[in-house]
């Protein structure tokens, strides 16, 4: 099979795994997932969402995260980790958005690369959550998964996404990349993949490289 088949069949098995796919990441507002996601680096979602779950009620408005007090917020966002780091550039955020942006979240790669704590993942993911446009999110889960069927040999997120970007067809790409995160928690764990109930095992490198199918 060449990369092409095997990523559209990868795409088909996990909608039938999942077929209603969400962001792991609650929200209500597009600034809101901006916030989620600046908060989740190292952190697990689950967290997150407990966190952010009194923080949006504490802060209703971009602007009451704009203005708020540094040394209170770095409180509120502690049980995250690296809270001095995220609370700082989320206020800077907020108050780039309002500035430059007219509290709007910009809809191209470069201007949300220009806002504070934002890499191409994040900006990605809000392409794709937010405006609906093809969106390739390289996490831990989809670089380990995509490696393991053999549709990359990058571990670097940029070159994944370079890799896959091609091969995953661009309207089923945001989907694909929240299901892959499910897959990555239920199924092909980090260490203990469950390759013998994987509906994968066909198109999987790794398993039948280890297979010696
Ligand atoms: Fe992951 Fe194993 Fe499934 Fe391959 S067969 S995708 S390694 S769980």
């Amino acid at each position: 099979m060449t990369k092409e088949e095997i990523a559209l069949k990868a795409c088909d098995i996990l909608e039938e795994y999942y077929p209603g796919s969400v962001c792991a990441l609650h929200y209500g507002k597009p600034y809101e997932l901006l916030i989620a996601v600046r908060l989740s680096a190292q952190c697990t979602d689950a967290r997150v969402n407990i966190v952010t779950e009194t923080l949006f009620q504490k802060y209703p408005t971009l602007e009451a995260f704009a203005s708020a007090d540094l040394t209170e917020f770095e409180q509120d966002v502690k049980p995250c980790g690296f809270y001095r780091t995220k609370a700082k550039s989320i206020i800077e955020m907020a108050n780039r958005l309002i500035d430059v942006y007219d509290s709007r979240i910009p809809d191209t790669m470069e201007e949300l690369l220009t806002l504070s704590g934002v890499g191409r993942k994040t900006a990605n993911l809000i392409l794709g959550d937010v405006y609906g446009q093809p969106a390739i999110v390289t996490d831990t889960h989809f670089i380990r998964i995509t490696g393991r069927l053999g549709l990359t040999d990058n571990k670097e997120p940029e070159k994944v996404e370079r890799d896959l970007r091609p091969l995953i067809p661009p309207e089923r790409s945001s989907d694909f990349c929240h299901r892959i995160v499910q897959f990555g928690r239920d199924i092909c764990t980090a260490r203990k993949p469950k390759c013998g109930e994987c509906r994968m095992q066909t198109i999987c490198r790794y398993y039948n490289a280890s297979s010696g199918t």
